[in-house]
């Protein structure tokens, strides 16, 4: 088997990461930072998005494992005390695969007649470059309202832990392919009206969001921040893609949400 390693990068996951690295050699795994069918997160949350990030050309052949040196994640959700069990369990038993579903974000242009297509693991965002931002908000290719605020949130289920918790979104388990749309403080009085409440969509359903003032927006995706000129629409749904998690024991998700929010 082929593996990989991407540490947060300080001195404590660094040192995690090559102890790992050649626990994994000696038990005959291959170091193959280019074609791994699993990659090892060492950090936290965001780790693992910069991981998903950069193997997201082979979802269908990778899968993924989180160590945390922080506090306990969502993706990252083992322990640097653990490690020998895990690289045990890596290489002496066939494991179980969990998969997330994605976010699929495609961005069309004005002009040219292109779009370029991204995937986030958490959530992608709208923001304007000036002033409020307003957009249509197009569900199932019906309008639905125009959003006037500072911003909107799109985010996935396993997403829903992270910045869509901040909007009030909902947290939605992992199982169930849906998106939801977050509103970031939208303008609302006797002449501005958008639903006020987080929509959850199911993945036979596509947002559309069409600019009204401007044709410049930063859009994120997870921890990217991408300035887009020139837009004409931005569009949502459930991906067809999946993350593969590699699963060792189980780890309810329900548990995760309590030991990290509510406490143990
Ligand atoms: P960061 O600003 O350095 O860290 C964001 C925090 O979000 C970290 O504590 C991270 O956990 C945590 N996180 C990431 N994914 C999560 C998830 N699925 N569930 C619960 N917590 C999660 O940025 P970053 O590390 O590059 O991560 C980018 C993410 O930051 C974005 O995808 C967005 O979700 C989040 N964000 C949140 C807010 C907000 O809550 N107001 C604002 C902007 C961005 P770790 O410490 O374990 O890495």
């Amino acid at each position: 088997m082929k593996f990989a390693i991407s540490s947060k990068g300080d001195n404590k996951s660094n040192m995690l990461m090559q102890r790992m690295k050649s626990y994994l050699i000696d038990f005959g795994l291959t170091l193959d930072e280019e074609k791994p069918d699993i990659v090892i997160s060492v950090g936290g949350d965001g780790t693992l998005l910069y991981a998903f990030h950069r193997f997201k050309h082979r979802l269908d052949k990778t899968a993924f494992v989180g160590v945390h040196t922080g506090h306990l994640g969502f993706y990252a959700d083992w322990t640097p005390d653990e490690i020998e069990k895990l690289v045990i369990a890596i290489a002496k038993t066939p494991y179980q695969v969990v998969e997330y579903p994605l976010l699929e974000i495609i961005v069309r242009y004005k002009h040219n007649g292109k779009e370029s297509k991204y995937l986030a693991l958490n959530e992608s965002t709208v923001k304007g470059v000036e002033g409020t931002l307003v957009m249509d908000v197009d569900i199932k290719g019906q309008t639905f309202e125009t959003f006037r605020g500072d911003g909107l949130c799109l985010s996935t289920p396993s997403g829903s832990t992270a910045y869509n918790k901040a909007l009030d979104g909902a947290i939605i388990h992992p199982s169930i392919r849906a998106i939801q749309l977050t509103e970031m403080a939208s303008i609302n009085n006797r002449v501005f009206r958008t639903v006020g409440s987080p929509l959850i969509l199911p993945d036979h359903h596509t947002c559309m969001l069409k600019p009204l003032n401007q044709d410049d927006f930063i859009i994120t995706v997870d921890h990217l921040q991408l300035l887009q000129k020139d837009v004409k629409s931005i569009q949502y749904r459930v991906a067809d893609e999946q993350i593969r998690f590699a699963r060792f024991r189980p780890f309810p998700f329900w548990k995760r949400v309590r030991d990290s929010f509510i406490g143990e």
